[in-house]
């Protein structure tokens, strides 16, 4: 086969997420009706929310025009200026921020920004440095984890481990490891994060921020589940922004993955490279998307829709899957589940496992329980931090909340099961 470049090596050949995903889509289409799918990161079909895009299709289509438009135009790169505008103004609306559409750029998913903003940010100079990104807590999102085109991409600072009553717990950062060298270009969290449903607190993001001004070095914080859609953030937290954050949105949580449809909002000098990254690498974005939404959040449909029906399902979902988890684990089986405070996900740690979280997802899948293990989320140069030497990475698993309740009751009760085995006999 041909010789690749770095480039090619890097992102052509697969990478360890890429291969669970595979795995896990096999297990599934093996195992048919059976299987327990908590693996995903898929949005709920919401029937609600399902209608209401049926129905803005509807009226795309009645309109003389307007799907001819959606479908049969190049937009700038930026992004259609009617979404952007509107965008700005529930932003002015909603938090008072001074930002117009020279704030907003449409990428092709959330995904994608992140591959962009990083690959600007990161790497290397012209001088010939090098940079990073600081995640200054993990876990965090997989998804970032192989998106350098060239050397390892992210430095990682370990959390404090917050223990909550007997079987909670809840991370925080750890400032006193954090530190801001002269190699770190930015900052970046998900908020709510996935995996572990954590989210930062105002007095977290407001230190983060402050840190990232004093450095002269951006804030990225990842909304994919927060505020203002889809909403799904059991706490309650003041979104900011100012010229040094960078905040991303996407319509993919909302219920619109198939759209491909990220946000980025940020200072003009960074709207306009996003814009022209965008117009090299793909010419435009995606439309429907973008259409679909437009009319739903310049009548505030859209918020409303996303307190009144996303928010309350998935927090729904979260208070019923910790029900049941306490119902199936034993009270004196070592597990703490961290605070599910947003996202769509149970993050699970058992402590002093003698098996790794690989090895119980092993034995998860052979049950037809599909999960995804806990050390895929611990990546990056790890900084030493609290605890040395630390096996918590190898203790905790993912899994998602969003199934129907026999699933996820189902999906429980064989991780209670298999956890008490692993204790019983290694
Ligand atoms: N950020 C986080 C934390 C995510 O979980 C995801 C998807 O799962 C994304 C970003 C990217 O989503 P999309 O590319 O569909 O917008």
């Amino acid at each position: 086969s041909w010789n690749l470049s770095e480039f090619g090596q890097r992102l052509g050949r697969g990478s360890g997420i890429g291969n669970l995903m595979d795995d896990l889509g096999h297990a599934l289409a093996a195992g048919g009706d059976r299987v327990c799918m908590l693996g995903g990161g898929q949005p709920a079909h919401i029937p609600q929310i399902d209608a209401v895009w049926r129905r803005r299709i509807e009226e795309i289509s009645a309109v003389p025009g307007q799907l001819e438009h959606a479908l049969g135009n190049y937009e700038p790169p930026a992004g259609n200026m009617a979404f952007r505008t509107a965008l700005a103004k529930l932003f002015q609306r909603q938090f008072g921020w001074s930002i117009g559409p020279e704030n907003v750029a449409v990428t092709p998913g959330g995904q994608t920004a992140f591959f962009l903003l990083f690959n600007t940010m990161a790497g290397r100079f012209p001088d010939g440095t090098t940079k990073k990104i600081l995640l200054p807590i993990i876990p965090e999102y997989i998804g970032y984890a192989n998106q350098s085109v060239a050397e390892e991409m992210f430095v990682a600072v370990r959390p404090k481990i917050e223990r909550i009553g007997q079987h909670r717990f809840k991370y925080r950062v750890d400032f006193e490891s954090l530190e801001i060298t002269d190699d770190i270009a930015a900052i970046c969290v998900s908020r709510p994060t996935n995996p572990s449903g954590n989210v930062l607190t105002d007095a977290e993001i407001a230190q983060l921020a402050e840190l990232a001004s004093q450095n002269g070095i951006p804030l990225i914080v990842d909304g994919a589940y927060g505020a203002p859609f889809p909403g799904a953030i059991f706490t309650e937290t003041t979104p900011v922004w100012n010229d040094n954050i960078v905040l991303t949105l996407s319509l993919s949580k909302v219920g619109l993955p198939g759209t491909r449809t990220g946000i980025v909002i940020g200072n003009e000098d960074l709207i306009r490279s996003v814009a022209s990254m965008t117009s090299i690498v793909g010419l435009a974005n995606t439309n429907m998307g973008q259409a679909i939404v437009t009319p739903l959040i310049e009548s505030g449909e859209l918020l409303q829709l996303s307190d009144e029906v996303i928010k309350p399902f998935y927090q729904q979902k979260s208070i019923e899957a910790l029900r049941i988890a306490e119902e199936v684990f034993d009270d004196s089986l070592p597990y703490r589940i961290h605070q599910s405070e947003g996202a769509f996900f149970l993050w699970l740690w058992f402590e002093d496992l003698p098996i790794t979280s690989a090895e119980l997802y092993e034995r998860l899948k052979a049950r037809d329980v599909l999960v995804v293990p806990g050390h895929h989320f611990f990546f990056g140069d790890v900084i030493e931090g609290v605890s040395t030497p630390w096996k918590h990475h190898e203790e905790c698993i993912r899994m998602t909340f969003t199934m129907p309740e026999p699933k996820v009751r189902q999906g429980l009760s064989i991780i209670a099961d298999e956890v008490r085995r692993a204790h019983q006999q290694g």
